[in-house]
């Protein structure tokens, strides 16, 4: 388990450390049930003097802010790809149902009011993958840690924020069987709101980018390179 803390109760040294499980002192309070569906849990535990030897203490101390951010840029893009997986999913399901159902003796697609929510997810779907894949080939190319952070938050926030919208257009577009537990769509539902949450939520992105924009100017976001 990796943990972070201030050593000495000083911000200065923020610092990272590593606890084995079981480990003295180390007390499990409670692994409180979530809306999302995954197979592990997400426990709440408390550390009250547990002894970290020199040895487990991770690129020093005070190095544990550059070390998280680097951290984040690898779990923003996971939540980036995962989120957006889901999305994918959600679309090709809805969008199959909407040439199997047929209301009003033709398949609901041929209604504008579907088709359109069909054309707006596969755009979004569009726009953040190419987002997905331009941010792995700066990583590639070895683009500098500062950019890389500024742009993870961007593709974070925007992945997450689109698969919240073309999961809740699926639903929409499957009816009554979209709000069934027996229905993927209604588990991806209650799957990715979390990754709107974590790993910094959305409204933090947005300050991290604003932050990006006000030190480094717009094209940060908006140039090619
Ligand atoms: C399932 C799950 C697993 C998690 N796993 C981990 C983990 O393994 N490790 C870990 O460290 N954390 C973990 N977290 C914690 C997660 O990172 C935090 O919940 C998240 O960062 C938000 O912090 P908070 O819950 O304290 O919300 P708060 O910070 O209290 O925020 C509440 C609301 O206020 C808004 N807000 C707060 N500050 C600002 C601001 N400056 N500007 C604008 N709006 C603001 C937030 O956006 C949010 O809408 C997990 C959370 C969940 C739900």
């Amino acid at each position: 388990m990796i943990v972070h803390a201030h050593v000495d109760g000083d911000r200065d040294k923020p610092t990272l450390f590593l606890v084995d499980k079981p480990a003295e002192n180390l007390v499990h309070l409670r692994s409180p049930a979530f809306m999302h569906n995954f197979a592990f849990d997400h426990a709440e535990l408390r550390l009250e003097g547990v002894p970290v030897p020199g040895d487990r203490v991770l690129g020093g101390i005070g190095a544990g802010l550059k070390l998280t951010k680097s951290w984040f840029v690898e779990a923003r893009l996971q939540i980036a790809s995962h989120a957006l997986g889901a999305a994918i999913r959600a679309a090709e399901l809805a969008n199959d149902w909407a040439n199997a159902r047929h209301q009003f003796e033709r398949p609901i697609r041929a209604f504008q009011g579907v088709e359109f929510q069909l054309a707006d997810s596969a755009v979004e779907i569009f726009a953040a993958k190419s987002m997905l894949y331009r941010v792995a080939w700066e990583i590639d190319r070895g683009a500098d840690d500062k950019r890389l952070h500024a742009h993870a938050s961007a593709l974070k926030l925007f992945c997450s924020e689109v698969a919240g919208r073309v999961i809740d257009r699926s639903l929409q577009i499957l009816g009554g069987r979209g709000y069934m537990r027996e229905n993927p769509v209604e588990r991806l539902y209650r799957d990715v709101r979390v990754d709107r949450i974590w790993e910094g939520t959305s409204e933090i992105q947005r300050a991290v980018i604003g932050g990006q924009i006000a030190r480094r100017g717009l094209s940060v976001y908006t140039g090619w390179c």
